[in-house]
């Protein structure tokens, strides 16, 4: 076994115990980088920096002053995510030379407890997209299978850890994008409540459901990270109640009496059948372990994909009318003021980000308002409703991640609707605020690997954490060959 294989916290207590230093296993994921650059993971890699920091690190550890399980790990960060003086592109020509003054809040709390950042990882461009087709700087490839798309949209994080270029990463999840590249790809992905983990540095695509997350090769792992960047931030406002918390301390409670919804319509036709098949084959080897499942029906699934598109459209249209060419980014200069705003915007978004400003500046413009986005505002609160009635029942919901397993790059690009109902499991647990995950279950018949998704009432992270880690240890560890 190669040792860019192991967990990450099994690389931290390796480091603690100075089996490795941390230049030697930050040299043997550079390798890695390297070696397996056509994935195209990886934007930027960030080679000179991350030797430097690993020296520092490594002089932390030996003087005893950093302990932390992760220090010395490497990580990959998503290129929406601000990283201080690091190219932080969002995937598009219109960021495609900023290099933030400051780094995200979380990216800040994880290189406290040593962290050293190898790399920014590819995504859709502006995180708007389920495939990484949409990224300025082309496709990311999945590692199980290179002519099969990663997912997105954080595919390039999902892509490095499952082929082993970082031992964990972070990623953004607005209406899935943690958790299906993480089913697409193998690993597990976790998307903490809304407002747990601080927006701050996380570049804008709509606010009201962006969330960082964190993709690990198991759900130890994402514990471990999450309890470092877990907590109120004085920089985010809607980042408050959240308490800092020890997360891996309830990986070895077990799941003896917990009930288990499994909502009977996320298993519609549109899921492949072999999918299906397998996540209830998953909910069963959970039930061997002493949880008790029941099917239920969760109502309103056809108004999810909707009510997230016109949520999410309309507060992209208003953050990204900050891309003028006049305060920072891509900017084509006209003659006149407008025109320069016209040839900015024309040159600097791809056609998604296009397609969803028109989309969203149309359900926000007056006489579409009433009709479009304030009647989706009020399903969502029915959408939450009914989650939260579930949760009256239920200590978790269980569920597929994505109706498929990773698509043929190319497959659906030019069908956008397609694209969206690929969201259609995962877009509830954003509207709603929920935290929710995915972890691997199993491969269809091409060998590719299947996602389940976990969803808990809000600030239970440590439900997900119990049932993933039980999950885990059935399977013998989600570690991927
Ligand atoms: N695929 C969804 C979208 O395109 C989710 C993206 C995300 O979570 N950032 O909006």
């Amino acid at each position: 076994m190669k040792i860019t294989e192991n967990s990450a916290l099994s690389l931290g207590k390796m480091l603690q115990s100075r089996e490795i230093s941390v230049i030697e296993l930050l040299t043997e994921y550079l390798k890695e980088t390297e070696a397996k650059k056509d994935l195209n993971a990886f934007i930027t890699i960030c080679r000179d920096e991350s030797l430097k920091r690993a020296n520092i690190i490594q002089k932390n550890i030996d003087d005893k002053v950093l302990s932390s399980p992760l220090a010395g790990v490497p990580m990959a960060v998503k290129d929406n995510i601000c990283t201080k003086n690091i190219l932080t592109s969002c995937a598009s020509k219109m960021l495609s030379d900023f290099k933030p003054p400051y780094s995200a809040t979380a990216v800040e709390r994880l290189e406290k407890a040593g962290a050293v950042l190898i790399g920014k990882t590819n995504m859709d461009e502006f995180a708007m997209g389920g495939s990484t087709e949409s990224s300025y700087y082309g496709s990311v490839k999945n590692p199980k299978d290179t002519k099969k798309v990663s997912g997105g949209s954080s595919g390039g994080t999902a892509a490095a850890v499952a082929s082993n270029q970082c031992a964990y990463g972070l990623g953004s999840d607005t209406g899935g994008s943690v958790r299906q590249p993480a089913s697409f790809c193998g690993i597990t992905g976790l998307m903490p409540t809304y407002g747990s983990v601080s927006r701050y540095g996380l570049i804008a695509y709509a606010s009201s459901l962006d969330r960082i997350g964190v993709m690990g090769k198991n759900m130890s792992d994402c514990a471990a990270v999450l309890s470092e960047i877990y907590g109120s931030d004085k920089k985010d406002m809607t980042c408050s109640v959240a308490k800092k918390t020890d997360f891996t301390s309830f990986c070895d409670l077990g799941i003896r009496g917990m009930k288990i919804g499994i909502p009977r319509n996320f298993f519609s036709e549109q899921t492949d059948a072999f999918v299906g098949k397998s996540v209830l084959q998953g909910a069963r080897e959970l039930e061997k372990s002493g949880a008790e499942l029941y099917e239920f029906e969760l109502p309103l699934t056809d108004y999810y994909l909707p009510t997230y598109y016109i949520t999410a459209c309309a507060e992209a249209s208003s953050n990204l009318s900050r891309y003028d060419g006049i305060k920072y980014g891509f900017c084509q200069s006209g003659d006149e003021l407008e025109q320069m705003y016209v040839k900015t915007r024309t040159e600097g978004f791809g056609l998604e980000v296009k397609r969803r400003i028109m989309l969203g500046t149309y359900v926000l413009s007056s006489g579409y308002y009433e009709d479009y986005y304030k009647k989706a505002l009020k399903v969502r609160r029915l959408i939450k409703d009914s989650f939260d009635d579930a949760f009256k029942k239920y200590d978790l919901l269980l569920t597929p991640t994505a109706p498929t397993t990773a698509y043929n790059i190319g497959e659906n690009r030019n069908d956008p609707l397609k694209m969206y109902q690929g969201d259609i499991y995962t877009v509830a647990a954003s509207l709603s605020g929920i935290p929710a995950a995915s972890i691997p279950c199993g491969k269809n018949q091409e060998g590719m690997p299947i996602g389940m998704q976990l969803m808990a009432p809000q600030l239970r992270e440590d439900v997900i954490v119990r049932v993933g880690c039980a999950y885990e240890k059935i399977t013998g560890g989600s570690v991927d060959e």
